[in-house]
């Protein structure tokens, strides 16, 4: 099976063709990309793919209802409905600060979910 994909990995947008065994799922080819960290992305986006997630968490007794957030690290795409649910159930106390670990190790995927503004 041939994958096309647009590599997003800077703003140049090679498109990448990924030729994938079907019997074994993995990759055998990858044509298209100008540089090593295009093969990588491709690689990785047809085997396991991630995505950073941004979101907002509740604040109790804050400037605003909401303050926005985000991973610390990219998870994978398979686990974004979960991760969501886990940052809906989440409420945290003012002060926020910038950088602040709303939630440690997500689900033990390894990344945080992180405050990306003060509140
Ligand atoms: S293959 Fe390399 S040059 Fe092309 S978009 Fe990806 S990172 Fe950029």
């Amino acid at each position: 099976m041939i994958k096309n994909i647009i590599c997003v990995s800077c703003p140049m947008g090679c498109p990448i063709s990924v030729e994938i065994d079907d019997g074994t799922g993995e990759v055998v080819n990858v044509t298209g990309n100008t540089c090593p960290r295009g093969k990588a992305y491709a690689i990785t986006e047809c085997t396991a793919p991630v995505r950073m997630l941004t979101s907002t968490v509740k604040v109790k007794g804050g400037r605003t209802a909401m303050v926005p957030v985000k991973t610390s690290a990219p998870i994978p795409k398979g686990m974004m409905f979960d991760i969501m649910k886990e940052i809906n159930s989440v409420e945290v106390s003012s002060p926020v600060k910038l950088g602040q670990v709303i939630i440690e190790n997500v689900l033990n995927t390894g990344a945080d979910i992180i405050a990306t503004n003060d509140d």
